[in-house]
């Protein structure tokens, strides 16, 4: 089989830029080596910048969205017994909006298969070939058979466990990495938000965060340990925590329910450069993982496919490589600005485990919450970041 981009992973990453190149006339074949059912139930990030609202409605993905998202105009900060409201679109002129990740999937999915778009889903044993030649491959097995996948580019959007990265020779690509000494324990919960805006608590025993993915589903999260068992946490102990570092405004109490789902992620930064070897251009969670304080890793996997299905196009429509030659730089600019917001909230947000023993620290901490909200430069300045600077 030959198409022009082979597309490894159908996470956001993956399906948007098979979506983008269709819009343009350009065949794109999408492997994934879960099921339709298993990616489309995939809960994970929910907080979409006003970029990537943009682009999913300039491209006819915004009809579900436009009904169901939320739009948010602020969030809080918790601290020392009372709420700061940062009033994000008052600060930038623009929102954000909540619309979990596994709706965004479900809306890409669904425009592929309708415009008649190629996903093949539980694939095995993916391997990328010749990707220094002109004529790179994906190898492949279903249970037809073993496949190969020619094309003239290939995207690697298999997130920071797929095969993509790895395909890269050794030496050719530089990685620059961070582990926080925190993870976070998230929770879909069923129950009515008890906020209409993301909370985010700074609190002794450590962060916590009301978020939501619908007016009838919480999502909540608590600061962990990074080795912490999933099975220390029964239902009431996470209930019992959230009150804590929650209701510490007078009046203020949060609403508990059955929880659908629960599991600690580790908190850490990877970036790496270049993100393109030869044919192969890594985007997405492939290419970098940002800590989630600041909502950003599905965002700048969107950004990324942009900014790539626009350097494809350019080289199909004139055979110009200088946008494709120049992909990594394109990208790298806003991740690490994205790593450097992420780094900055999770740093003023979570206790660190040296504040243990010094109280300087602790204080030099409050000392920056302080600052962000009574100083409108530096709210502004955290605003634009959460919003997102606009799409290129
Ligand atoms: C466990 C977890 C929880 C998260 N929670 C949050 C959150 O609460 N809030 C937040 O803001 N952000 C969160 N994130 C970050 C956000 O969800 C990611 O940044 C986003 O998913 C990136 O999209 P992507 O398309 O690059 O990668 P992914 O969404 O990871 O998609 C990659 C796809 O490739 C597939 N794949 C992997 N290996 C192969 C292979 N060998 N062959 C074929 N296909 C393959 C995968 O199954 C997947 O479908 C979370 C991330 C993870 C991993």
């Amino acid at each position: 089989v030959r198409t022009k981009v082979g597309i490894v992973g159908a996470g956001p990453a993956g399906l948007m830029l098979s979506h983008l190149l269709h819009l343009e006339g350009i065949e794109s074949v999408v492997l994934e080596n879960r099921s339709r059912d298993y990616v489309e139930q995939r809960i994970r990030a929910g907080v979409l910048e006003q970029g990537t609202v943009d682009l999913m409605n300039r491209t006819g993905l915004g009809e579900r969205l436009s009904r169901e998202g939320l739009v948010h105009q602020g969030i809080e900060l918790r601290f020392g017994g009372r709420g700061h409201r940062i009033a994000l679109t008052d600060l930038t002129g623009r929102s954000i909006f909540i619309y979990g990740q596994q709706e965004v999937v479900k809306d890409l999915i669904a425009a592929r298969l309708a415009a008649g778009g190629i996903i093949e889903f539980e694939v095995d044993d993916v391997r990328l070939e010749n990707l220094d030649s002109d004529r790179p491959a994906i190898r492949y097995r279903t249970d037809a058979g073993e496949h190969v996948l020619e094309c003239d580019v290939v995207a690697g959007c298999d997130g920071f466990h797929g095969v993509s990265r790895d395909s890269v020779p050794a030496g050719v690509l530089s990685a620059y990495h961070h582990e926080f000494p925190f993870a976070w324990l998230g929770i879909l919960a069923e129950v009515r938000p008890s906020t209409e805006e993301l909370i985010y608590a700074s609190h002794d025993r450590g962060f916590a965060l009301h978020s939501l993915r619908s007016p009838e589903i919480s999502r909540l999260y608590l600061q962990v340990d990074p080795d912490e068992p999933i099975d220390a946490w029964p239902d009431d102990r996470i209930w019992q925590e959230l009150r804590t570092r929650l209701e510490t405004v007078d009046g203020w109490s949060l609403a508990d329910g059955p929880i659908l789902e629960k599991g600690v992620t580790a908190m850490r930064s990877l970036v790496v450069e270049p993100m393109q070897y030869g044919r192969l251009f890594l985007a997405g969670d492939a290419a970098h993982i940002v800590p989630a304080t600041g909502a950003k890793g599905l965002n700048l996997a969107i950004h990324d496919v942009s900014v790539l299905a626009r350097a494809v196009v350019e080289w199909d429509r004139t055979g110009s490589t200088e946008m494709l030659d120049g992909y990594s730089d394109s990208c790298l600019w806003r991740v690490w600005r994205v790593q450097d917001f992420s780094r900055f909230m999770s740093s003023i947000l979570h206790r660190f485990p040296e504040e243990e023993h010094d109280g300087f620290l602790a204080r030099l901490r409050r000392a920056q919450l302080d600052y962000v909200c009574s100083s409108t430069a530096a709210s502004t300045s955290l605003a634009e970041n959460y919003v997102g600077l606009p799409f290129d």
